[in-house]
């Protein structure tokens, strides 16, 4: 899934190839990828794209009339930018192709989602609170006035493990599976210490890796087309998805144990003073 350093850096992207275009035309190839009505998704053409934004994971284009074309990629979805785009509208049906949209000069991308749970959202609004994912955001990390109070006071007197903290849109944006456990190692901290408990000393560790991971993330990706995004974010991650393999910083085994709906990866010596934490969902299968 693309997490706040990837959304970025397509909307980068996406300023420097859109802006200042005029939109030709934009068609969803399915009803569920379009989460609005009104304004119509025709209403779109012949207006000008003045900015890219980000709120969070969601990518959102700007028009000269105000309008807002806001975008949420999903766990399987992604952008996919052409110099050239076909001139037919996309067709319903199984192909991944989920939204196209087309600039005057025939340029323009496709919103493409793979697997059959479809969960690439579109939505055309007045204004971006009028997106519930956006209106309910935390906070962005890489704000200016995100600093180490604001991070203080996310994690005041929350009963809550810290990876389920980090990946909450709702508490900080932008950050997803994968990033935090990336700036849980960097952190050397347990994915499942509970953030009421942090001291002072702790936040400002947390703080720090948030900040530099996700800098160092934007920084590696940022000039790269839309189509290497995705090998960039792979092969820049320490530990996320790479369970059996060797820790870069220490050399001990990565290890996977289940969270949520999914699964974390982490360093045993890094992060939890050697010792493997326990798979909560194993445990209690064999109570
Ligand atoms: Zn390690």
């Amino acid at each position: 899934m693309p997490e706040l350093p990837e959304v970025e850096s397509l909307a980068a992207f996406l300023r420097g190839h859109a802006t200042g275009h005029v939109v030709a035309r934009a068609d969803a190839a399915s009803f569920s990828v379009l989460k609005t009505f009104d304004p119509p998704l025709t209403s779109l053409s012949g207006q000008m794209i003045t900015e890219v934004g980000r709120h969070g994971k969601f990518l959102d284009i700007v028009t000269d009339q105000g309008l807002h074309l806001i975008m949420h990629l999903a766990r399987a979805g992604w952008l996919r930018w052409r110099d050239e785009l076909p001139t037919a509208p996309p067709k319903p049906g199984k192909s991944p192709l989920a939204f196209r949209l087309r600039l005057d000069d025939g340029s323009g991308f496709d919103l493409t989602e793979q697997g059959t749970h479809k969960r690439l959202a579109v939505y055309l609004v007045r204004d971006p609170a009028e997106v519930p994912g956006v209106a309910t955001l935390g906070p962005d990390p890489l704000a200016a006035d995100f600093t180490a109070d604001t991070l203080a006071s996310l994690l005041a007197g929350r009963r809550m493990q810290v990876k389920g903290v980090l990946r909450d849109q709702r508490i900080i944006a932008g950050i997803g599976n994968a990033y935090s456990d990336e700036v849980l190692h960097a952190a050397k901290m347990s994915p499942f210490k509970i953030a009421a408990s942090m001291t002072p000393d702790d936040v400002a560790t947390l703080y720090n890796a948030i900040k530099t991971t996700l800098r160092e993330a934007v920084e590696r990706s940022a000039g790269l087309a839309a189509a290497d995004l995705k090998g960039e974010k792979k092969s820049g991650l320490r530990v996320h998805a790479r369970a059996g393999q060797a820790c870069p910083v220490c050399g001990d085994t990565i290890k996977e144990v289940s969270f949520a709906d999914s699964s974390l990866q982490y360093c045993p010596t890094c992060q939890t003073g050697g010792k493997p934490l326990a798979d909560r969902r194993l445990s209690r299968l064999l109570k």
